[in-house]
C-alpha cells in the first residue's frame, strides 16, 4: 500500500498548508511540550461527547488551503480553524476507497474488504470499544451514512465484540425513500448514491423500520420530512439535518457523520466538485453551530473533521487532477484534521505526521474507553 508514498513530499506538503494558514487564519505553530493543566479537567470524562466528521472524497489544496483556493472555504478559515488544533499531515496507508477507508477510520485498523461489498469490519469499531467499555446503551452512539453501502459499519464481525454492541446506524437516503415510498422524482438529487462505479448501485429500498426510525426517534412526521426535504439540494444537507435532528431529539454521546458531496468530483464536473467544496464547509460550519447551541453539547463536545483521503495529484499521468484518487500517491494519501473543543488549544497548527489509525485511540483516550486492536496512537497534543 505504501507503493507510491513518499515520506518527503507529504512533509513538505504539511510545511506549506501550514504556511497557508499561517497567513490566512493567523494560526500559530503550536509545540507539543506545551500543555495547559486546567484543560483535561475542565469537564468529566462521563459528560464529554465527540462529534466525528468525515468526508467521503477529500479535495485538493488548490481549491482549500492554497490562496486561491480559500474563497471555497471561508468557514473553515474563519470560523473554525482559529478555534481548533490543526494537523497538516494526517497520512492514509490504506486502501483508497471510501467505504473501506471509511471503516478503517472507524476501527484504528487497514481494513482489506472490498470497498464495493457491504460488509462488517473485521476490527472492532470506536463504537464497540465506547459502548462495551463505558457500558453505554445503543442510544448513544450513532451513525449517519451517505449510502447504503456503509449500513454495517457500525459494528464488526470480531468475536470479543460484535453481536449487539454496535452504533446504530441511520441512512437518511434510506429513510427518504421509504418516506416518499420511492415514487417522487422531486427527489432524486437527493438520493444519488454513488459517484465513482456506474455498478453499485445498492438497493434503497425503505421499509417499514425506517419509517419508524423517523416518527419514534427523530419525532418526524413523514409529511414534514418530505416537506422539510423538498428544501434541500444535496444528499449532504439531507445528512445533516438528520443528524441536527438526532443531536436535539436522542443527543448520543459518540455521533459520527460522513459526508460524500465533494465525490461528485468524480463526475468530471470541476464547477459540480467546487459546489461540493463551498457546501461542505458551510455545513461542517452548521453543525459546529448545532454543537455549541444544543443544550446537551454546549461546552463539553470534542469536534473532530478529516477527510478519509485526498485527490491525485495533477502531474500524475494516471491521476487526471481533481478528478479521481487512483494512483494511492502522496497528495492522495496526505490529509488534515482539524479538533476544537473545550479542553483543545485554539489556533494552532502542528504538522507531524499523524496516521488515519491515530484517530480511533485518540477519541478512546478522550472519552475513556480502551481501543484494544487499534493500531493507531493517541494524538497527545489534543488530550
Ligand atoms: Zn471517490
Amino acid at each position: 500500500m505504501r507503493r507510491n508514498y513518499s515520506r518527503e513530499v507529504s512533509q513538505s506538503l504539511g510545511r506549506t498548508r501550514r504556511e497557508f494558514l499561517r497567513d490566512a487564519a493567523g494560526v500559530t505553530l503550536g509545540s507539543a511540550l506545551f500543555r495547559p493543566s486546567w484543560a483535561r479537567a475542565a469537564v468529566a470524562s462521563s459528560k464529554r461527547k465527540v462529534v466525528v466528521i468525515t468526508f467521503g472524497g477529500g479535495a485538493r489544496d488548490q481549491e482549500t488551503f492554497m490562496q486561491e483556493g480559500q474563497e471555497n472555504i471561508p468557514h473553515l478559515m474563519r470560523e473554525l480553524i482559529p478555534r481548533a488544533s490543526f494537523f497538516t499531515q494526517v497520512v492514509n496507508h490504506g486502501i483508497l476507497g471510501h467505504y473501506v477507508a471509511t471503516a478503517s477510520l472507524a476501527t484504528g485498523v487497514y481494513e482489506t474488504f472490498n470497498n464495493f461489498a457491504a460488509v462488517s469490519p473485521e476490527s472492532p469499531t470506536i463504537f464497540e470499544y465506547f459502548r462495551k467499555d463505558l457500558k453505554r446503551p445503543s442510544s448513544d452512539a450513532w451513525v449517519v451514512a451517505p449510502s447504503n453501502g456503509f449500513n454495517r459499519i457500525g459494528e464488526s464481525t470480531h468475536r470479543s465484540y460484535g453481536g449487539g454492541l454496535g452504533a446504530r446506524v441511520i441512512l437518511p437516503k434510506r429513510l427518504l425513500t421509504a418516506a416518499t415510498s420511492g415514487g417522487s422524482h422531486d427527489y432524486q438529487h437527493l438520493l444519488r448514491d454513488n459517484y465513482e462505479s456506474p455498478y453499485f448501485t445498492p438497493d434503497l429500498v425503505g421499509n417499514e423500520f425506517e419509517l419508524q426510525q423517523l416518527e419514534n426517534i427523530l419525532k418526524l412526521s413523514v409529511d414534514d420530512f418530505k416537506s422539510h426535504a423538498q428544501t434541500l439540494s444535496s444528499p449532504d444537507e439531507l445528512s445533516v439535518f438528520i443528524a441536527r435532528r438526532l443531536m436535539r431529539q436522542v443527543a448520543p454521546s459518540l455521533l459520527w457523520i460522513t459526508l460524500h458531496d465533494i465525490d461528485v468530483a468524480h463526475a468530471g464536473a470541476y464547477s459540480l466538485y467546487i459546489e461540493g467544496i463551498r457546501r461542505t464547509d458551510r455545513l461542517c460550519s452548521e453543525l459546529w453551530n448545532a454543537i455549541q447551541t444544543e443544550p446537551e453539547y454546549a461546552g463539553n463536545t470534542t469536534l473532530f473533521i478529516l477527510p478519509d483521503f485526498g485527490r491525485d495529484a495533477d502531474d500524475d499521468a494516471g491521476g487526471n487532477g481533481f478528478q479521481h484518487h487512483r494512483t494511492g500517491d502522496t497528495l492522495s494519501r496526505t490529509t488534515w484534521m482539524l479538533v476544537a473543543g473545550p479542553a483543545v488549544r485554539e489556533g494552532v497548527v502542528f504538522d507531524r505526521a499523524v496516521d488515519s489509525l491515530d484517530l480511533v485511540p485518540t477519541v478512546g483516550s478522550l472519552l475513556g474507553f480502551n481501543a484494544a486492536f487499534a493500531q493507531g496512537k493517541p494524538v497527545h497534543e489534543v488530550l
